[in-house]
């Protein structure tokens, strides 16, 4: 039997094995999803009924999935608590979301026409492994309340957890309407390809999300794509620098700094760097890392090996260039695993692969600067465009500088503040199609126009 196996990021000792799907079975599973897509899409409450037990279900089982996403993943119980707790969110905004399933068209005369929307299909969801359950399920809730059947790719190391959420909402759910399947980019690319998929729903790296794009294009597939990110934040020279400072420190290294809209730079004015990266350096002294499972962590590793080199290797090249490492730089642990601590670089430029890449982990560059059109300038010059944030005591001024900035969500005076109520997702090389907000539910439905004309 072919297997993946999960390896702990903090003690690197083996979680568990899922058997990998073979192709065979991909293929049943889809037609299957397929066949009872007729049955699902016809009822509207009772889907949003189900919704709200699915909601429930996982805020009442979160103490049997939150060890398992810790072992798995490597973030800290705490965490691992968050995100089921808005994974129900999503549910929950599922069950109550309100969106029109039909609307009648503008009159002409001797016709009337009325405008359909109507879910697709079956919906493939491939997920990466920075936030293996709430990522699913910001993909499963609203594709299923819109009447769509969903067949789950998680990333491989990931399996087990995302296989436990699943098989706990497949106990609420008809059989087949939720599936899943398990392997590395072989079965990822056979579900995206299987001539029975209505639509894609990806998130990951910029990288894969073109490859996903590519062979969705064969079958003329649509695709919602979450991809990189490298959020700027930008204090501007009215802003209160300590609590700028304090809030992008506490934002910075949750999920240890492997989250898409973490905030991966500050722009901070150059007679205000010395300040910011006092409260900055202060407020990370007090991190504990370490394995996830112990309470007193609070940060724990990378995910894994590959992660954890190319940051460190972003980390020595800037170094290497000039950069002072203010704060951080080590292990912070004797535990065999994947670890480095918070890490607060400055003397660096836009110009350095630690800023300039999407890095993925717990260091944050600070950017000295003297004129903000610039940065502007530099900022809307990237490829990403995920989020960003703006920090200032003047709201208005901070708003007009937020409505310069090309992201599909612009912060004030927070940053990585997603909610399930509001439309989330990037433009430019961060992708395209929203979740979240009714915008996430329009994501997984399609138009189709009735235009009736009388022979009375
Ligand atoms: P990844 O792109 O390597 O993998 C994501 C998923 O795609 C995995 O399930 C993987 O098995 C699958 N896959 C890989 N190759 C494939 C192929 N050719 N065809 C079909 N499926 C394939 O991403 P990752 O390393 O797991 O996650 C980290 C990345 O995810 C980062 O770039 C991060 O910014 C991004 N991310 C984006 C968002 C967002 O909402 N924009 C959220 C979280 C993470």
């Amino acid at each position: 039997m072919d297997a993946l196996i999960s390896i702990n990021p903090a003690t690197l000792s083996e979680v568990g094995r899922v058997p990998i799907t073979t192709p065979e079975e991909l293929d049943v599973a889809v037609r299957r999803a397929n066949d009872v897509f007729v049955d699902w899409r016809t009822d509207r409450a009772f889907r949003q009924k189900l919704m709200r037990a699915c909601s429930e279900a996982l805020t009442q089982r979160t103490t049997e999935i939150v060890p398992l996403l810790v072992a798995e993943q490597g973030k800290t119980a705490a965490e691992a608590g968050g995100e089921i707790w808005v994974s129900a969110r999503h549910f929950a905004h599922a069950a109550d979301s309100d969106w029109a399933d039909e609307e009648p068209g503008p009159d002409a005369p001797g016709r009337h026409a009325r405008i359909q929307r109507i879910p697709l299909g079956t919906v493939a969801a491939v997920v990466p492994w920075n936030f293996p359950v709430f990522l699913t399920v910001a993909k499963i809730a609203p594709a299923l309340a819109a009447g769509n059947t969903v067949v789950v790719k998680p990333a491989e190391s990931v399996s087990l957890v995302v296989d436990k959420v699943v098989q706990i909402l497949a106990e609420i759910l008809p059989d087949g309407v939720l599936q899943i399947v398990h392997g590395g980019p072989d079965i990822g690319r056979a579900l995206v390809e299987h001539p029975l998929i209505r639509k894609v729903s990806f998130t990951g790296s910029t990288q894969v999300g073109k490859l996903i794009m590519r062979q969705a294009a064969e079958s003329i597939t649509p695709v919602t794509l979450e991809l990189g990110g490298n959020d700027p934040a930008i204090v501007l020279d009215d802003a209160d620098v300590a609590l700028a400072a304090q809030s992008l420190a506490r934002s910075a290294f949750f999920n240890a700094g492997q989250m898409c809209v973490a905030p991966k730079r500050a722009y901070v004015p150059t007679g205000k760097v010395d300040e910011f990266c006092q409260v900055f350096a202060d407020q990370i002294a007090g991190a504990t890392v370490g394995d996830g499972s112990d309470p007193d962590t609070t940060m724990g590793p990378l995910h894994n090996t590959a992660q954890r080199n190319f940051v460190q290797q972003l980390l020595d090249d800037a170094v290497a260039r000039g950069a002072t490492i203010v704060a951080g730089g080590g292990r912070g642990t004797e535990l065999p695993g994947h670890f480095l601590e918070p890490t607060l670089v400055r003397g660096v430029d836009d110009s350095f692969d630690l800023v300039a890449l999407e890095q993925f982990g717990p260091v944050f560059p600070v950017i000295a600067y003297t004129n903000l059109d610039d940065v502007l300038d530099t900022v809307n010059d990237q490829e990403f465009g995920l989020g960003a944030s703006v920090w200032g005591v003047d709201d208005d001024a901070a708003t007009a500088v937020a409505e310069r900035i090309d992201a599909g969500s612009v912060w004030v005076n927070q940053h990585n503040a997603v909610e399930v109520e509001l439309p989330f997702g990037g433009i430019k090389s961060s992708g395209f199609g929203r979740e979240g907000g009714l915008a996430g539910i329009e994501d997984y439905l399609q138009t189709r126009v009735i235009s009736i004309r009388s022979q009375s």
